[in-house]
């Protein structure tokens, strides 16, 4: 089967809700850079970087899927790293297409469900309120938090990432969790943690205070990585993309360590 990137990205915009979707400025959802042949393989990776536009090269993927896209980093030149970056997917035909917000809240491929699913957490209701939409969800349980906190660990690890958490109690448990994936701890979700009865909060990061905050307040956040926690969405974009088109794909792995 022979797909344009114009057709497979209408279907992609459709499914992901990118048009009614709100998101930061610099998301710039969907497609941010054109090519001219066919979409022949799909390359995931969580970020535009050196690594992800080298590993789409290598593998013959020409449509990179990204979660923080070319334009993540605000309005800049295009001189440097940003140039032989943008130099290589041009030269090598190869498309660019960013899903941020959009694929971190959607039901089945996004970041925060199937992160609930890898830790075996079942969500009820929406959590972490953007606007008009949610990113986030929440759910109830009853583990020891440090049992959640290792598999989240495991996870972690198996992405080049590591788990921190904030101060807990031995034996601890998690009756009430929410999930915000990458940059999840903020004063808006910690907030929301207070008004839902929240007691275990998983993110990727967060400021330092945050963790200041959640021990004065009977709450643990769980850090598990920005990066670790976005991997998800981007693979399972790809690979139903690959099955609705019949195409390869593979995931380029380049963790930032963060
Ligand atoms: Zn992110």
């Amino acid at each position: 089967m022979t797909i344009s990137l114009g057709e497979l990205a209408s279907y992609t915009d459709s499914l992901l809700e990118i048009q009614s979707t709100p998101d930061y400025p610099n998301a710039v959802n969907g497609v941010q850079l054109s090519n001219q042949s066919p979409i022949r393989k799909i390359t995931a990776a969580v970020d535009f970087s050196t690594r992800a536009v080298e590993g789409a090269v290598t593998s013959g993927g020409n449509l990179l899927v990204v979660h923080h896209g070319m334009f993540w980093s605000g309005l800049e030149p295009i001189t440097g790293s940003h140039y032989r970056r943008v130099r290589m997917v041009i030269e090598a035909d190869i498309a660019v297409y960013a899903s941020h917000i959009p694929l971190d809240r959607h039901p089945t491929l996004g970041n925060n469900a199937l992160l609930a699913k890898e830790l075996g957490l079942q969500p009820s209701v929406p959590f972490a309120r953007f606007e008009d939409t949610f990113i986030g969800l929440c759910g109830e349980s009853d583990i020891e938090t440090a049992v959640l906190a290792a598999s989240a660990r495991k996870f972690a690890r198996t992405h080049g990432g590591d788990l921190r958490t904030s101060p807990m109690q031995a034996g601890r448990r998690t009756r009430k969790w929410a999930i915000c994936t990458g940059a999840g701890a903020s004063a808006d979700t910690l907030r929301e943690t207070s008004t839902m009865g929240i007691d275990t909060l998983i993110v990727g990061e967060g400021p330092h205070w945050t963790a200041i905050y959640a021990e004065e307040n009977d709450l643990v956040i769980i850090y598990a990585g920005h990066y670790a926690t976005e991997t998800l969405g981007v693979c399972a974009l790809a690979q139903h993309l690959s099955e609705r088109y019949d195409l390869p794909w593979n995931f380029v792995s380049a963790p930032t360590g963060l």
